[in-house]
């Protein structure tokens, strides 16, 4: 790379060029919002994925619940209650670096089109049986891991990667919990967003210690 003398600027306009081009006039970027624990300022892309799980989280926990209402049995109750985890642990990261919160406070109600859209699908379908609505629990946390493993492979914020890890190791806890059920049905869930070999690979591994992350 060049030194700065060797581009000696010959005008105001060179000496103007410069002075961008070293990104002079940007320096103060770097104090723009480093989050409480002085990590790095978001991405746009960080943002998106933080407000898309946000809702994802959510979606999770509003069908769970109900679904619990319809069928009584422990497993929607149990994980809705994971779900409110996941929701606190991504809605800290919003809060912590600035963003506004995407979630509404109604059940079934989204600011995400698609996540609005998978809701309504993934109801109506739940409410047909119960081996529906297993089946509606294991393609949320397909997509929900699915999701998770895309925005952790392209951030290189270390506090997202975290997070998302914890979310993720909670998705196939679910995903094994949902399967198992399932199997006692005689029922078997087919993945649609993760590999066939990925979704072996983690129905035959034994329940995972998630821990706590802080
Ligand atoms: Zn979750
Ligand atoms: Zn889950």
């Amino acid at each position: 790379m060049k030194s700065l003398k060797e581009r000696k600027p010959a005008t105001f306009l060179g000496a103007l060029f410069v002075l961008l081009a070293t990104g002079f006039f940007f320096t103060s970027s770097a104090k723009i919002n480093p989050g409480e624990s002085g990590s790095l300022p978001l991405s746009a892309e960080d943002s998106i994925s933080l407000m898309q799980m946000r809702e994802e989280e959510k979606m999770a926990r509003d069908v769970y619940l109900g679904l619990s209402e319809l069928y009584g049995l422990n497993i929607f109750a149990n994980i809705s209650s994971s779900e409110q985890v996941h929701m606190d642990e991504v809605l800290r990261i919003i809060e912590a670096n600035g963003l506004s919160d995407p979630a509404s406070t109604e059940r079934g109600v989204f600011r995400n089109r698609e996540i609005q859209k998978l809701y309504d699908d993934l109801m109506e379908k739940g409410k047909k049986s119960l081996t529906d609505a297993l089946l509606v629990g294991a393609a949320i946390e397909d997509v929900d891991i699915y999701d998770l493993q895309n925005f952790m492979a392209r951030t290189k914020n270390k506090e997202i990667y975290a997070v998302f890890s914890f979310l993720n190791c909670g998705s196939r806890n679910h995903l094994r919990a949902f399967t198992f059920q399932l199997n006692r049905f005689g029922v078997n869930y087919i993945p649609v967003h993760i590999s066939d070999e990925e979704y072996a690979a983690i129905i035959n591994r034994r329940h995972e210690p998630c821990g706590a992350l802080y």
